[in-house]
């Protein structure tokens, strides 16, 4: 079913426009065309993505072939912490190069760019407007192309005018910044290899419409929509994808007996042919349709059989941890090992293994007593990434 009049402006809508629900300068591919008119799509551009796409600069720079632009001359600049000589500075940088670091320039009165730097983090500022504004615009575009009624969740959307022009967009929801909290997620998320993609689960529990977002497998927070969501209706839809660009060029197939076909057709997932023009053409197709979107199964099962194989073998975690995490995969995977998407961030467990509680209000719970375990989760969360940027724009 097609909207027919913008959620901004409330005007009829006489022109299609793409709006990306997650943003296309972080490399967002899912497009609406049933939310806003074009000229309400410039304003969002303007007062809530643009301030927000910065946020991720060093991130853009930092992974090769990212979907969005390779081209390092039109990023922006950003701030983070270099070291020289076993000390730390402030530092600006650009496209993964200092471009400045005034406090160790001033103090050996030279220009500090030309010595041996070495990137050791990138700041990110979540605090911020602009933060909290692009993380809900996403759970907004998300809800309302997943067919949310505009209705239940316009009480978060602000939009200030003076006479018939848009002056602001801004957005009111409770953001609660995800933590792990079984030791499942806590190994997927920091003992897995760090391969960046973004990923939503929209769904509803006890009355209460809530948004997962992952960016960059980093950014986590759980968006409250609504806490007025009566109904029967399943609500529960998962989006993903990855970042990187697909190498879409041909390989090199490297067949000399009958029996490499049936090795590649595996390999690329065609139909294996013994004519080999033939069988080259289907190569070709299957590349071309490959696509970045990915199930959410597809990027949590590998990593959740990583956890689940290397715990075994490991001797140091104690028979009460491995019996808990055995209980979380039964908790998320059905048995033919597929992730069940019902379960998967939207509950835990808690003391007893029949104990499901939901999982962003534990968040909220746990954070009421204490801090300290959350900020350790995202603190531990962000070195992985910085550890794959420093690595990466070295
Ligand atoms: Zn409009």
């Amino acid at each position: 079913m097609s909207r027919n009049n913008c959620i901004y402006c409330g005007q009829p809508i006489t022109e299609r426009s793409r709006e990306h629900v997650i943003q296309n300068a972080i490399g967002g591919m899912y497009e609406s065309v049933d939310i806003c008119c074009p000229q309400c799509n410039n304003y969002v551009s303007k007062y809530i993505d643009a301030p927000f796409t910065k946020i991720f600069n060093p991130i853009i720079s930092g992974i090769d072939n990212f979907s969005k632009t390779n081209n390092k001359k039109s990023l922006q600049p950003c701030t983070g912490t270099v070291s020289y000589n076993g000390q730390m500075y402030h530092a600006n940088i650009k496209g993964g190069k200092v471009v400045n670091c005034p406090d160790l320039s001033r103090a050996l009165h030279c220009d500090a760019t030309e010595l041996p730097l070495k990137i050791e983090s990138y700041d990110f500022n979540l605090e911020n407007t602009a933060f909290k504004n692009g993380m809900a615009k996403i759970a907004f575009n998300y809800a309302l192309d997943q067919g949310i009624d505009f209705n239940k969740i316009k009480h978060g959307l602000n939009v200030q005018k003076s006479g018939r022009n848009i002056t602001n967009i801004s957005f009111d929801y409770p953001l609660i910044p995800f933590c792990a909290l079984n030791p499942l997620d806590l190994r997927i998320e920091l003992e897995t290899p760090f391969t960046p993609y973004h990923s939503l689960i929209l769904f509803r529990q006890n009355h209460k419409l809530w948004c997962y977002i992952d960016l960059f497998n980093t950014f986590q927070f759980y968006v409250l929509m609504s806490d007025k969501m009566p109904g029967n209706n399943k609500v529960y839809n998962t989006y993903a994808q990855t970042l990187q660009k697909i190498d879409r060029s041909e390989p090199d197939l490297d067949i000399h007996r009958p029996k490499d076909i049936l090795i590649c057709a595996k390999d690329y997932g065609v139909e294996p042919c013994m004519d080999l023009e033939e069988f080259k053409k289907r190569v070709r197709v299957a590349i071309q349709q490959k696509s970045q979107k990915i199930s959410l199964d597809k990027i949590i099962t590998p990593k959740a059989e990583y956890v689940s194989y290397n715990c075994i073998l490991d001797t140091q975690i104690s028979t009460p941890e491995k019996i808990l995490l055995g209980q979380h995969v039964a908790l998320y995977f059905d048995d033919d090992d597929r992730l069940n998407t019902n379960n998967f961030r939207t509950v835990t467990l808690g003391s007893a293994p029949d104990d499901i509680l939901s999982y962003p209000e534990l968040i909220n719970y746990t954070a009421k007593q204490s801090q300290t375990y959350l900020h350790e989760y995202s603190n531990a969360k962000f070195a992985v990434l910085n550890n794959f940027l420093c690595q990466n724009t070295k």
